[in-house]
């Protein structure tokens, strides 16, 4: 007989001696799934005998998590701007970091009556949805390449009762009866650069390559952005970007004539990770 705290315990050891950085937590969360809880839970009934269908479950997601797989894609979860979002293996897992762009891009956009924002390469839908419930009143528009993509991004607005148009299509594409209307563009797009590829932990390397590579620099989206997105925004009109470490500098050098860089916001490591632009008048 095997109880909740003893299955943890093995897992973890199991993991770390799999070299899985976040051992405990991830051996939790796994179980926590498995047996429909809280991870609180476990320790609450940190005694309890685990049954032989549960054992087995558990068992499957650990080697699949030993293989590599992220835990947001064994769980089909993963929680932003502390609310759930479903993920699966077509959408990149929601970072932390993605919330500074999403908060400061509410931010802007509060000062504004009734705004257009357009949310580029959406993914599950993270950045759009959230805009639309800290924003009542908007009107939010989600675009993505994939369509697996917007389904999961689909079912995501769904799921937070919001109403997000969601447009397939590559970049700016779908949003032409949009152009010079839109107040916010916000995006967080691909930025590694494909070199960089092969360096990035196997974990990352599950995620979709369209929703991490940028090119032969990684800057290929920021120059789209940044040249298309002027035809496309009002005048003043915010284009609002995460970017990868050590972009910023010159993402913001690209912002030429078109674009004023209003704003470089640092993340919780000190790196700066949103560029706040807006649109240039005439
Ligand atoms: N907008 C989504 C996110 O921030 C997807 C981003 C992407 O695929 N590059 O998670």
């Amino acid at each position: 007989m095997l109880t909740i705290m003893e299955a943890v315990q093995k897992a973890a050891a199991y993991f770390a001696r799999r070299g899985i950085p976040s051992a405990r937590l991830d051996a939790e969360v796994l179980l926590a799934h498995v047996l429909k809880l809280e991870r609180i839970d476990l320790y609450i009934q940190h005694d309890r005998p685990l049954l032989r269908g549960e054992i087995d479950a558990y068992r499957k997601l650990l080697q699949e998590r030993t293989r590599g797989v992220p835990v947001p894609y064994l769980t089909g979860r993963r929680e932003f701007f502390s609310r759930e979002f479903f993920v699966n293996p077509s959408v990149l897992i929601p970072r932390p970091e993605t919330e500074l762009l999403v908060e400061a891009a509410a931010d802007w956009c509060k000062g504004r009556e009734g705004p257009l924002i357009v949310d580029v390469g959406t993914g599950s839908g993270i950045i759009a949805i959230t805009l639309a419930v800290l924003l009542p009143g908007s009107k939010v528009v989600g675009v993505d390449i994939s369509e697996e993509a917007l389904a999961v991004a689909r079912r995501n607005a769904d799921y937070h009762q919001v109403e997000v148009e969601f447009r397939r299509g590559d970049l700016l594409s779908p949003l032409q009866d949009l152009r010079g209307r839109i107040d916010a563009i916000v995006s967080n797009p691909p930025y590694i650069a494909a070199g960089e590829w092969e360096e990035l932990p196997r974990e990352v390397r599950q995620e979709p390559a369209a929703a991490l590579l940028g090119g032969a620099d990684g800057l290929d989206f920021y120059r789209r952005l940044l040249l298309e997105g002027a035809a496309m925004v009002v005048s003043g009109g915010l284009l609002a970007v995460e970017v990868g470490w050590g972009q910023a500098e010159r993402v913001a050098a690209m912002a030429g004539d078109l674009w004023r860089v209003k704003e470089i916001i640092p993340d919780y490591a000190g790196i700066p990770r949103v560029i706040m632009l807006t649109r240039r008048a005439g």
